[in-house]
């Protein structure tokens, strides 16, 4: 890949990358496209991360289908699938991490320790092999954008972050390969978390500026489903995620998590969205 890519940069075609775990879904595929509209070249990573999984068991059970990955690919001009072995991203001997501070404490960082760590490192490495113009995030882990955008600042690396709206199934539940171990009466009951999210950000609109009441409305929401029970909801900065008590001008989101039965689901809206 590596070799790769240095031919591209010498032929100076923009590259666009895609870093995915693979059980390719729609979401991801809108990173694709924005990526093929955007670039010369369009790379996309498959690799099961392993060093962002705190438990052994939820890194085996994560989907693999790299033929069925690659079909769904193949409508797409991607121009090359990397999907490396875990021995080339982690040679023998592997010891550097990235850790990115303070984003990476709260929220997700909290509840999966080592999670950001994990996917620090495994960016850090996945863009030093490609050196893409562009990466494609997904709005729906909005956390890890901010981990990412962070990262590529402080590590002076010349790639874009690119932020792509999350893709929603018609329920309004954010698609995520996680939705696939939700029973059909939870995945039908999920979509209370964009509902919840939809109602706050209702509110917010007609001019409700307190986030702690824009939160509530999530929490009482949530608590009318029986199948969901909420693990936290915050109003924070888009950028630091730092908790914000009355809601400004600037961009910021409304981060939530929640089981439904025993499936963990994060989601998020953004507020004030300036592009
Ligand atoms: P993953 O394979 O889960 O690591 O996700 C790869 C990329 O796809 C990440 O940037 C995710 O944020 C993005 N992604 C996953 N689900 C969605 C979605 N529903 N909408 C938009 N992007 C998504």
């Amino acid at each position: 890949m590596f070799s790769i890519s240095r031919k591209l940069r010498r032929e100076e075609k923009s590259v666009g990358f895609v870093p995915t775990m693979g059980a390719l879904h729609e979401g991801h595929l809108a990173l694709v496209k924005e990526a093929r509209s955007r670039s010369d070249i369009v790379i996309v990573s498959i690799f099961v991360n392993p060093t962002q999984f705190s438990e052994r068991s939820d890194l085996e059970k994560y989907p693999r289908d790299l033929t069925a990955d690659a079909a769904l690919l193949a409508d797409y001009e991607v121009d090359y699938v990397f999907a490396p072995d875990e021995s080339e991203i982690y040679p023998e001997g592997f010891s550097t991490y990235v850790d990115v501070e303070k984003l990476t404490d709260g929220f997700e960082g909290e509840s999966r320790p080592g999670h950001f760590r994990g996917v620090a490192t495994v960016v850090t490495i996945l863009f030093n092999t490609v050196r893409p113009d562009f990466a494609f995030f997904g709005q729906k882990d909005a956390q890890q954008v901010a981990v990412i955008k962070r990262l590529t600042a402080d590590l002076g690396f010349e790639t874009e972050v690119v932020v792509v709206p999350t893709v929603r199934e018609e329920s309004g539940l954010a698609m995520s390969s996680r939705n696939s171990r939700l029973s059909s009466e939870e995945r039908e009951k999920a979509s209370v978390i964009i509902e919840a999210l939809r109602e706050a950000k209702t509110a917010f609109k007609k001019g409700e500026r307190n986030a702690s009441d824009l939160a509530q409305i999530v929490e009482k929401r949530i608590a009318t489903e029986p199948l969901a029970k909420l693990d936290y909801v915050a109003a924070v900065d888009r950028d630091s995620l730092e908790p914000i008590e009355k809601i400004g001008d600037e961009e910021a989101l409304i981060l939530i998590a929640a089981y439904v039965g025993d499936v963990r689901l994060i989601d998020n809206v953004v507020l004030n969205r300036k592009q």
